[in-house]
């Protein structure tokens, strides 16, 4: 049997103006998926995550969330939880590492009302989800990248979602921290039963922790483990020979092809 879809995309096109950003793309994220979704600069992969959260209104097709389309969620919105690309945020202003995990909380409580007690333990049980809980007083701009990207990990978690879409979460971490973050995501996928989307540049590392691959360039070029998106010799029609110095050796049975 299959497992239920818990996003839908049907033709999904998406235009800024003048730019095509998406161009008629089919997809269908499975209950309980980790997926990794790649592609170059400017493929669209930030639309597509604000598609799924409905931020950005396709011009054409059909898109799906839990059933629904992403807008009509009301409040079974906070099953969607969201970390965005860092560079679109600005947390340099003073704010605590707590305050931060509570705004995952406003979906719930109200903008204006006080967390109650169960939202605060609700907070610390996300940032204990992301071994943060000890930096609960610190300010958010005093962490390293690293560090701050837990606790927008915390924050997502705490609208207690049961899809988690992560756009470039591990961009500047090292390789090191990078093993260490995916298995930590891992881990909440399978304590929380969480479906997980990651946005990333490198193949390497993701191909080695997801279940599945999906490759971006305005439309979907694949979507399958990723030994057989590797195979397929997808990544070449997706990246050109961008991918030869992302793959580090570390894919199986990878022949790297001649530069051309
Ligand atoms: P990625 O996340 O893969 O880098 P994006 O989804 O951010 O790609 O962008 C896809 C395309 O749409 C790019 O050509 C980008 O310049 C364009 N684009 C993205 N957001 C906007 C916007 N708000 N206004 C105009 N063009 C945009
Ligand atoms: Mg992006």
């Amino acid at each position: 049997m299959t497992k239920p879809s818990v996003v839908k995309l049907e033709d999904v096109w998406v235009s800024y103006h003048e730019t095509l950003a998406l161009r008629a793309v089919d997809m269908q994220i499975e209950d309980g998926e980790f997926l990794g979704l790649i592609g170059p600069n400017g493929s669209g992969k930030t639309t597509l995550i604000k598609v799924i959260l409905g931020l950005v209104k396709p011009d054409r097709g059909k898109v799906e969330v839990f059933g629904m389309p992403p807008d009509k969620l009301g409040a079974r919105h906070h099953l969607i939880g969201y970390v965005p690309q860092r560079s679109q945020g600005d947390w340099s202003f003073p704010v605590s590492v707590l305050d931060v995990v509570l705004m995952g909380r406003y979906g719930r409580i109200g903008l204006f009302k006080r967390p109650s007690p169960a939202d605060r333990e609700i907070a610390i049980n996300a940032l204990e989800d992301v071994q943060m809980q000890d930096f609960a007083r610190r300010q958010l701009a005093e962490l390293s990248g690293g560090q701050q990207q837990r606790v927008l990990i915390a924050r997502a978690l705490a609208t207690e979602p049961k899809l988690l879409l992560l756009d470039e979460p591990a961009a500047g971490v090292d390789a090191y921290g990078e093993e260490r973050f995916y298995e930590m995501l891992k881990n909440l996928k399978e304590q929380q039963g969480l479906t997980i989307v990651v946005v990333t540049h490198d193949i390497a590392v993701v191909s080695a922790h997801v279940e599945k691959l999906a490759c971006l360039n305005q439309t979907l070029y694949t979507h399958a483990p990723p030994a057989e998106v590797i195979t397929a010799g997808t990544l070449e029609k997706v990246y050109g020979c961008e991918v030869e110095l992302l793959a580090h050796g570390r894919i199986p049975h990878r022949v790297v092809g001649e530069h051309k």
